[in-house]
């Protein structure tokens, strides 16, 4: 917490620590992604308010005020960024220095106890005296206690509910594919409308994986409504037509369904979607009939699932 310029808070001793943790020690500065309208589609909620602040200091605002300050950031395969050094450290430096250049005072293991508005702005008690400021600026994390506070100078809270946890499937079958994974996978929540796609991968309790974790965000208050019991539909084949199939059918007749695939899945999970749509493992490709042919297009491209719980990573 700061008295913006003048004076920043916290409640245990150290600074920056988290950042020192973050990213696995590397510190996942900022994304590679240079565009406000952009930005704010990778906030599930809140997008439209971040939009003005986004116009104003943004990713590559970020990028330029590190280098600047001699910490060049590099951009990863999938677009994060992290300082060259790949070591958090640099950032936690050079967020320091810039502190003392610009004269903060830093109060360590110095908590805020209450916040009163008073004429010239704000006074606040803390474990280690008292302080007024013109201007204050909270960041304390969820941290319940400020929120109180917050809430006791009028500010509504909106509660918060879980984001990022993956799906729990109850079916033994699929968690004996854990860690097989589908490169693109569509997930639905068809009470919303919503879908999200990317890689998908199979747990020993689920589903989890990019596109499972996109949904959590997205979706998370209208999950954590629902309790966490809930459908979603998986499309294990992106793209997949039913001429596709028909047309496999009439190429690989021979073929066991089981042996032979028309889709780049793994074969362990090619032979399980099989067994979801009731289709024995043996039965030749000619042998299909019209509502088999029907099922398995289904399972592969609308395989309805029932979530009974979330699970964290
Ligand atoms: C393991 C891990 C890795 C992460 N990696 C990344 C990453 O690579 N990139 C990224 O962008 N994000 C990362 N994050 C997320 C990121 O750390 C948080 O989003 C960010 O720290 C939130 O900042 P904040 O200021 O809101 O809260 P915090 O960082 O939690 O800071 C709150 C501060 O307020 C203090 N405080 C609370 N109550 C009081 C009080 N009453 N009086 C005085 N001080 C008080 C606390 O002691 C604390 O110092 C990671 C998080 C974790 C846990």
């Amino acid at each position: 917490m700061s008295c913006l310029e003048d004076c920043h808070f916290g409640a245990r001793q150290g600074s920056l620590q988290k950042v020192k943790i973050s990213g696995g020690g590397r510190c996942n500065v900022t994304h590679a992604c240079w565009e406000p309208a952009e930005l704010v589609q990778y906030y599930p909620r809140g997008g439209k308010e971040l939009l003005g602040p986004f116009h104003k200091f943004a990713c590559g605002d970020t990028v330029a005020w590190f280098e600047d300050r001699g910490v060049p950031l590099k951009i990863e395969e999938d677009g994060r960024m992290f300082p060259e050094s790949d070591d958090s450290g640099s950032i936690v430096n050079c967020l320091m220095k810039s502190c003392i250049k610009a004269g903060v005072k830093i109060q360590t293991s110095c908590k805020v106890v209450s916040v009163n508005i008073i004429d010239t702005g704000y006074e606040l008690t803390t474990s280690k005296g008292n302080w007024k400021a013109a201007r204050i600026l909270m960041a304390a994390g969820s941290s319940n206690g400020m929120w109180k506070l917050l809430k006791e100078l009028g500010y509504g809270i909106v509660p918060p509910v879980p984001s990022l946890f993956t799906f729990h499937i109850h079916d033994k079958a699929l968690h004996e594919l854990m860690g097989l994974s589908v490169s693109n996978a569509v997930v639905k929540y068809p009470e919303l409308k919503i879908e999200t796609s990317g890689p998908l991968l199979i747990t020993h309790w689920g589903v989890s994986g990019p596109a499972v974790l996109k949904m959590s965000a997205i979706a998370a208050r209208a999950l954590h409504e629902k309790n966490y019991h809930f459908d979603i539909r998986i499309t294990w084949a992106m793209g997949m037509t039913k001429s596709d199939i028909e047309g496999f059918r009439k190429s690989k007749g021979a073929a066991t369904v089981g042996g032979q695939s028309p889709v780049n899945l793994p074969a362990r999970l090619w032979k399980y979607l099989v067994s979801r749509a009731d289709i024995a493992h043996d039965k030749r490709w000619a042998d299909l009939d019209k509502e088999e042919m029907e099922k398995l297009f289904e399972v592969l491209t609308d395989d309805l699932r029932s979530i009974k719980r979330k699970e964290h990573v």
